[in-house]
């Protein structure tokens, strides 16, 4: 488990700088690593602490981007009721998708667009749309996103803003032609 501790704290060290450069200059300087036995979960983030189970990490030794993952919470800063959490974990996994150091070697990839899918279904499916808005789209939108989360300005209006479109007709779009 030593192994994975230490990628995880050099993936760490690589990446929250780049995430608090482009999205959260003021974000929290001080971070607490806690490996807790008695966490039942993978990872998860709050007030300046990563909390690790280490039995996933015993279980699954190269999924190191977790950490690039949970910094990102750190960095987003959100209050509470900011925004949906599919949002907030959408962007997340968007973050992990383009700063990951090793998602290839840890079998993590954004996964192909089913018919099964909704921007709801948060983590990677909304990531996936996200990446490709932003190729498509808006190339700024998940700065405009993500600022508009932490300033507590968002509101189901803030898609229509950014891209003459409310976020359904934009589902719409990117199931028309989802590639990247
Ligand atoms: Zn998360």
């Amino acid at each position: 488990m030593n192994r994975v501790i230490i990628a995880s704290l050099l993936a760490f060290f690589t990446v929250y700088p780049q995430e608090a450069k482009r999205f959260n200059p003021n974000t929290a300087r001080k971070v607490t690593f806690i490996i807790d036995p008695n966490y039942n979960g993978v990872a998860a983030a709050s007030n300046g602490i990563i909390r690790y189970s280490p039995l996933w990490m015993l279980r699954n030794p190269n999924d190191i981007d977790v950490v690039t993952h949970e910094a990102f919470h750190i960095v987003q800063a959100y209050e509470g009721g900011a925004g949906p959490g599919w949002l907030t974990e959408g962007i997340t996994d968007y973050v992990r998708y383009k700063y990951g150091v090793a998602n290839a070697a840890g079998n993590w990839s954004l996964p192909d667009l089913k018919p099964e899918h909704s921007y709801t279904n948060s983590y990677r499916i909304t990531g996936r749309f996200l990446a490709w808005l932003e190729n498509n789209v808006n190339a700024k939108i998940v700065d405009s996103l993500d600022a508009a989360l932490r300033s507590k300005a968002y509101t189901p209006e803030t898609w229509v803003k950014l891209t003459g479109k409310t976020v359904d007709e934009l589902w719409q779009d990117y199931t028309k032609n989802p590639k990247l």
